[in-house]
């Protein structure tokens, strides 16, 4: 079994990133990110100071906003619209969860769709089932996409089974996978909560994607042997030997399907860190639309793949 070590390719992507803002600032132009944070959502923090940290590692123009819990949805979009004004700022992301009194859907649509990192915007979305090159596709997504890649696992001609259909992973993810071309060519299927018989679906996989967000869900039973598998899920287990009392783990049953799997991603370590990787490569990718500095696609340089 091979254990695709996410960590280690998301610092080799970081160093890339600072490369290409290394090349961008030679041009004049500094690669910039806003993170903005509404409430004190424990987990949203520590995600806000982990991308505001590592934009900054990397030598981006790094904005951070902290917003108090009780913001009203008018004042939010007053942010995003002197963001999306705003030239020094390439990419917003606007942390989820939101408090009630805020429509995130609203917020998304009011974003610059060429700012929008996260790519949610519905433009984003349509480009990317239209498989358009200029599309910014979701971290998550893509960050599954390049581990696959990075790891020399054979996409093209595979048959992917998505466990999940949400838009932030199991959607777009499929999509990425199905496009024509470098990166793509998957034969993919999507199960969800309403699919019949899933180990028989999931054992088709030659590459599983579980996106489900229930604990060591995916056992041995639903794997075949030799087949990649992508744990997407993070969730908390209580461990009161851990001092924090709790133990962070995937969708997947990591030790008795590691034994069946060609190749798995660990939780932690495993598609977390590359989705931070992404959002600063979506960063790069939408400075490079705004500014004109965008290459065109290729097959050896898609662009969709940074
Ligand atoms: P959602 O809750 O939005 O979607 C979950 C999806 O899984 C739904 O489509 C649901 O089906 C399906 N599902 C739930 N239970 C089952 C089941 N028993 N069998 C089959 N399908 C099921 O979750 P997200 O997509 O936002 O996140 C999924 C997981 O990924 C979470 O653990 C989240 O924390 C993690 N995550 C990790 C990230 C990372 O960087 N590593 C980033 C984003 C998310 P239905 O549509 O029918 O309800």
């Amino acid at each position: 079994m091979n254990l695709i070590d996410g960590k280690a390719i998301a610092a080799r992507i970081n160093e890339e990133t600072r490369e290409r803002v290394l090349q961008l600032k030679r041009h004049g132009v500094t690669p910039g990110l806003a993170v903005v944070l509404v409430g004190d959502h424990p987990a949203s923090i520590v995600y806000v100071r982990n991308k505001d940290r590592i934009s900054q590692e990397l030598g981006l123009y790094s904005r951070k906003v902290e917003l108090p819990g009780t913001t009203s949805q008018a004042d939010l979009l007053r942010l995003v619209d002197e963001l999306n004004r705003d030239p020094q700022v390439h990419g917003i992301l606007v942390q989820s969860p939101l408090p009630p009194q805020i429509d995130e859907p609203t917020v998304v649509r009011n974003l610059d769709p060429l700012k929008d990192v996260d790519g949610f915007h519905p433009l984003n979305v349509g480009k990317l089932a239209m498989g358009d090159p200029t599309a910014l596709v979701p971290c998550t997504p893509r960050g599954c996409q390049r581990l696959l890649l990075e790891s020399n696992v054979p996409i093209s001609g595979a048959h992917v089974v998505v466990v999940g259909r949400s838009m932030l992973v199991g959607k777009p993810v499929a999509l990425l996978l199905m496009q024509k071309g470098p990166g793509g060519d998957a034969t993919v299927t999507v199960a969800h909560s309403r699919s019949r018989n899933l180990p028989e679906i999931t054992r088709q996989a030659d590459i599983l994607i579980v996106a489900i967000g229930q604990a060591q869900f995916i056992r041995a039973e639903h794997v075949r042997e030799g087949a990649t598998v992508i744990d997407v899920g993070i969730n908390r287990i209580n461990s009161p030997s851990r001092p924090a009392g709790y133990r962070l783990v995937g969708d997947v049953a990591f030790d008795e399907v590691a034994e069946k799997a060609g190749a798995i991603t660990p939780v932690p370590g495993g598609v977390g860190p590359m989705t931070i990787a992404m959002l600063m490569a979506n960063t790069l990718q939408a400075c490079r639309l705004q500014t004109g500095l965008h290459q065109p696609a290729s097959p050896t340089n898609p662009s969709i793949i940074p």
